[in-house]
């Protein structure tokens, strides 16, 4: 179809009247929705409430319809209203693509079944023989990703503490076509400065990549300090209610070609995100201000409670001045985050089990930036996937414990943990 066509919004039920249509590859183009230019200028607290959605033009709907579809019937051969097969587009998964790209401040972005693959459709942007820097102590599941990509299409990785900027200088090789950054990382919290990092990428023609999933666009924006792709498991604070899985691929605003790129990567490997879970997202896209503000608090409270007790021998959060990286999450972040990991004094198996199994707040499961506080055990459980020597090189001992602090009244959070530790075995 034409783009005149598919872009013409007095064609009774083209989606253009509420939805600029965005075919794979062309959701940079200007004017999505027709608040779009109105958002752009808004703050953030409101751009998470309106960025992406408006009034549906057929019955007023506030809220976007699920198109809750797979295929799109076309109204004559070679012409249709924008979307052809859900796979390759559909108009709430571009509803949510406007609202995260707006809200990091991108050029376009694709959304994915789960961070995972979100995490993929940005490897698979690397050609054949290419060279990767990563962060030491990644999530679990992109360094089993990373392992696999070595194995079985001879991807070669260097794992890397990104803080140090001469080992990463001297990591690079010929080859080396993308840096990936998890800041902060997952569990130990250990930042990378993202603008030195993408600063020599790009020296070197590599693209900077920045898993935001820790603090979300309302935290830290790694566009505004030169990273190229911004990748996200939604499934986390983003949606926010534990009750999704997802994932999004954001390009930076300097990288409209990457736009393309992602989005046709998803369709190619299959990884779009069904509509209804793309409305769920949507829908938790509008609190996730007020809720990374609440997660914030509780997590400052909890992380001072721990820093405190005689029980801890460490607290990891990047919020307490005690933080050997303070002085660049105060300058690099806009907020200190809900994730706190921290190490028991004596950190036997016995006495972190305990812990597990005391707390009544916070529910024993993976996962993290949902409502509800969750508490769990990176060795055994996130980051099982990582070879005992993989675990020991990144410092996650078995006696680290990692918090996802919820929106729970902070006192509550910090009388459990104390009573928790109050019990411990001698
Ligand atoms: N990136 C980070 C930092 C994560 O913590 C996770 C999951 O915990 C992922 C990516 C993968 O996301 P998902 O579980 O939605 O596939």
């Amino acid at each position: 179809m034409s783009d005149e066509a598919h872009l013409d919004p007095n064609i009774p039920g083209n989606p253009a009247y509420h939805f600029t249509i965005v075919p794979p590859g062309t959701a940079a183009r200007a004017g999505w929705s027709r608040r779009a230019p109105l958002v752009a200028g808004a703050r953030l607290g409101t751009k998470c409430v309106h960025a992406g959605v408006q009034p549906d033009s057929a019955y007023g709907a506030v809220m976007p319809p699920i198109y809750q579809t797979s295929t799109f019937a076309f109204r004559d051969v070679c012409t249709n209203a924008g979307y052809d097969y859900t796979r390759s587009g559909n108009p709430t998964r571009a509803a949510l693509e406007e609202a995260i790209t707006v809200l990091e401040g991108g050029a376009g972005a694709t959304c994915t079944s789960t961070g995972m693959s979100a995490v993929l459709v940005a490897l698979n942007l690397l050609p054949h023989g290419s060279h990767l820097l990563c962060t030491v102590d990644c999530y679990g599941g992109t360094f089993r990703a990373l392992e696999h990509a070595r194995a079985a299409y001879g991807l070669e990785v260097t794992y890397l503490e990104l803080a140090d900027l001469e080992a990463v200088r001297a990591a690079f090789r010929e080859n080396t076509r993308m840096v990936w950054i998890e800041t902060p990382s997952n569990p130990l919290l250990r930042l990378t400065d993202i603008r030195a990092v993408s600063a020599l990428a790009r020296a070197r023609g590599a693209l900077a990549v920045v898993d935001n999933t820790f603090l979300s666009p309302v935290q830290q924006r790694p566009f505004e300090r030169g990273a190229d792709l911004v990748v996200h498991s939604t499934t986390k604070y983003l949606n926010g209610h534990s009750d999704v899985v997802g994932g999004a691929v954001v390009a930076a605003p300097n990288q409209p070609a990457l736009v393309q790129r992602i989005q046709s990567v998803n369709n190619l490997l299959g990884t779009s995100q069904s509509p209804h879970d793309c409305f769920l997202v949507l829908r938790g896209l509008k609190t996730l201000q007020l809720r990374m503000r609440a997660h914030e608090a509780g997590a400052r409270a909890v992380a001072e409670f721990l820093a405190g007790h005689p029980a801890v021998a460490k607290v990891h959060y990047p919020g307490l001045p005690s933080h050997p990286q303070h002085a660049l999450a105060t300058e690099q972040q806009h907020g200190f985050g809900g994730m706190i990991s921290f190490e028991l004094k004596d950190g036997s198996r016995a006495r972190v089990d305990h812990l597990l199994r005391t707390v009544r707040w916070f529910t024993l499961a993976e996962s993290l930036g949902g409502v509800e506080s969750l508490i769990a055990h990176p060795a055994s459980m996130t980051h099982a996937s990582m070879s005992p020597e993989a675990r020991r090189r990144a410092g996650i001992t078995d006696a680290v414990v990692r918090l996802s602090i919820g929106i729970e009244e902070p006192e509550d959070l910090v009388a459990d943990l104390a009573a928790a530790l109050e019990s411990l075995p001698a």
